[in-house]
């Protein structure tokens, strides 16, 4: 028997983000796109807040209205932090790096069209009749654990 997949709230959240990343982005090159502008996004608000980071470890270093100890804690969280954004700059840039070959593919419109209708079977509107009668069937299931007892 296939194991079920995890229903926790994070889960749940990640479920319904992944469906509604194929339902409003179901092509190719919309998903190329999508992807690439994510990973640019984050990019950029990562190295804006390593900049930021920056300038503000030097004015603490600078700056003697604050206690030796105070500057000592904030400087080594802001260290830290450093360090590890350096990290997920670096792995960013190489996800890009890859991103960039991926960008080299192009689909013919046939092949465009069979990922629409495979983006359909595999995250139709959730609000579509069909799906809410199939959802209300699911949860009515009697050997879902919940209602094991009812019965
Ligand atoms: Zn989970």
């Amino acid at each position: 028997m296939a194991e079920e997949p995890c229903q926790c709230s994070d889960c749940q959240r990640f479920y319904k983000e992944h469906d509604r990343l194929i339902r409003e982005f179901p092509t190719f090159k919309q998903q190329q796109e999508l992807n690439w502008a994510s990973i640019q996004s984050f990019r950029t608000l990562c190295s804006k807040v390593t900049n930021e980071l920056q300038k503000k470890l030097s004015e603490s270093e600078s700056n003697e209205d604050i206690t030796n100890e105070e500057k000592y804690i904030y400087d080594a969280e802001i260290t830290e932090a450093l360090d590890e954004l350096e990290s997920v700059n670096a792995y960013l840039y190489s996800i890009e790096a890859l991103m960039e070959r991926i960008f080299d593919t192009q689909l013919s419109d046939k092949i465009e069209l069979k990922f629409k209708e495979v983006a359909k079977e595999l995250a139709p509107d959730p609000l579509n009749l069909d799906r809410l009668i199939l959802n209300r069937l699911f949860h009515q299931t009697p050997d879902f654990p919940d209602k094991k007892n009812i019965n």
